[in-house]
């Protein structure tokens, strides 16, 4: 088998040599083992952010869609889907119920009524989960309001966009291309989406959205954010989802800027999460999903690579803002 460990802490962008890839013998299952056969790897910013906080080297966990090829588990039989956090390899031997962090698991594929199996690592596993509770429970919008998404090309900021028209919200993404820009808004429905990179994003924030915000779904943090949480109407709510803008960064914090008179003037409720708390939803959040997928109210867009050895490509480009929607590689 072969497997990719990670045996550096990452300086700045992750580089190749930070990386080995690892070949071994897979020993004999044992009682309750499976082995899986990896179709799908899903490569996500929390593996650039996670990496301070790893213990090196360590095998490059992550979500996967894969097959079970040799069971010694009645659950599991021969020729199962499964979605597991076995990370990088091309087989790996799982086991049920032995969870090593919040994001371990290992079920079977759920019927996604002929949907791709890749979408388990998608929009419709905890990154639809992340789009839908992290939006929904925390924002709690109502028709007609307006609602900011930063990160919006990407695989949950272009769901968060589309379940916010769903609700009949007015919709304004932040994207680093003129590319995505024009996908959200011609492909995604959304009302206006804007190029972070090229304007002035508290001018521009100003015109697109003259009555303020209501809702800021933010994937991104830092200065962006604070910009946005400053034209925030009274009682507006902020979900705090991710900091990808600090997550290449070392050492000393980024500087502040001070936001808590806008929170205080507007009554802003500010929350952040981690979607594993919401892990007991997914029955219920992911045929509804499914639902929306298959009527065509929502697209899961994806970007996939191919190729086990292109992994770290995947990942890299991902975090440089190559991809519209969820980055995959197919194995
Ligand atoms: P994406 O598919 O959105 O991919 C990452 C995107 O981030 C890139 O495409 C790029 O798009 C953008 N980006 C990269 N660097 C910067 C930067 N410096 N400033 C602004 N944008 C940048 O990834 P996900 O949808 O998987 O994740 C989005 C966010 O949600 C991340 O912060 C992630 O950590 C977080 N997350 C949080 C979870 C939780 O439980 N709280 C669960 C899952 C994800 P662009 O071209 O627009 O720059």
């Amino acid at each position: 088998a072969r497997k990719y460990v990670v045996k550096n802490y990452f300086k700045g962008v992750p580089k190749r040599e930070d990386f080995e890839i690892v070949e071994y013998d897979l020993p004999p299952l044992k009682d309750g083992e499976i082995l899986i056969k990896t179709e799908w790897i899903s490569v996500d910013p929390y593996q650039r952010a996670y990496n301070k906080l790893s213990k090196i080297p360590y095998d490059q966990f992550g979500l996967q869609v894969g097959v079970v090829k040799e069971s010694r588990n009645p659950k599991f039989p021969v020729g199962t889907k499964v979605v597991s956090h076995k990370g990088w390899c091309d087989y790996t031997i799982a086991k049920d119920g032995v969870q090593a962090s919040p994001l371990d698991h290992l079920y079977i594929l759920p019927d996604f009524k002929g949907l791709s199996p890749s979408l388990a690592v998608g929009a419709l596993g905890l990154i639809g989960l992340t789009a839908y509770a992290g939006f929904l429970e925390i924002c709690k919008p109502k028709a007609g309001e307006t609602v900011v998404v930063t990160g919006a090309a990407g695989a949950v900021g272009s769901l968060v966009g589309q379940i916010a028209k769903i609700k009949g919200c007015k919709v304004i993404g932040f994207a680093g291309s003129d590319d995505k820009v024009e996908w959200l808004e011609k492909e995604l429905g959304f009302d206006k989406a804007l190029n972070y990179k090229t304007v002035d994003v508290a001018k521009a924030l100003k015109e697109a959205a003259p009555k303020g915000v209501d809702c800021y779904f933010d994937n991104v943090g830092g200065e962006i954010s604070s910009i946005i949480i400053n034209q925030m109407n009274k009682f507006g709510r902020v979900s705090v989802c991710g900091s990808i803008s600090s997550y290449n960064e070392e050492g000393s914090m980024p500087k502040a800027t001070i936001l808590q008179p806008a929170i205080i003037s507007q009554n802003l409720m500010i929350q952040g999460f981690l979607v594993s708390e919401w892990r007991d939803l997914m029955p219920k959040v992911v045929p509804e999903l499914v639902d929306w997928i298959k009527s065509g109210q929502l697209k899961a867009a994806e970007h996939v690579t191919e190729g086990f050895d292109n992994i770290f490509n995947a990942f890299v480009g991902m975090l440089a803002g190559e991809n519209k929607g969820k980055a995959v590689v197919k194995v």
